[in-house]
């Protein structure tokens, strides 16, 4: 297997997670552009007992447009956001593949929340789109 490293901008917090092949899912969702300031987030379902992490992270929580509870872990420093854990899905954290040492080397496989998507929003209409979540 692949070690897969990561860190914030300011190298406060740092990460890795063991993966030969990086399935990553982008979401439109408003939440995720306020958050990211991006028309879009990519991100990686990890496994929480198989992500190790250097360095505290703050959180933030709230409930998502499906109504459910969303805490995302960001940089106390430096404000970057790392990792997200959804009450819908409980025992995985979403690592943002931006935040990568090589994020090419992650690959998107669905659309999620195009319903939200700006005019200007770069779209991969090659892959799996979807509205809203793909189970509603
Ligand atoms: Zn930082
Ligand atoms: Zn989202």
């Amino acid at each position: 297997m692949t070690i897969r490293k990561g860190s914030c901008l300011c190298g406060q917090v740092k990460y890795s997670f063991y993966a030969d092949q990086i399935d990553a899912v982008s979401c439109y969702c408003r939440d995720c552009q306020r958050v990211t300031g991006s028309p879009l987030t990519t991100v990686v379902a990890v496994s929480a007992d198989t992500l190790n992490t250097e360095g505290l992270t703050r959180t933030f929580s709230n409930r998502s447009a499906s109504n459910r509870d969303v805490t995302r872990h960001f940089c106390p420093n430096c404000g970057s956001q790392l990792f997200t854990e959804a009450e819908m899905v409980p025992g995985v954290k979403f690592v943002k593949c931006s935040t990568l040492d090589e994020p090419s080397a992650a690959v998107t496989t669905a659309n999620f929340w195009l319903s939200s998507a700006a005019k200007w929003a770069p779209i991969d209409k090659e892959i799996a789109c979807f509205d809203e979540n793909p189970d509603g």
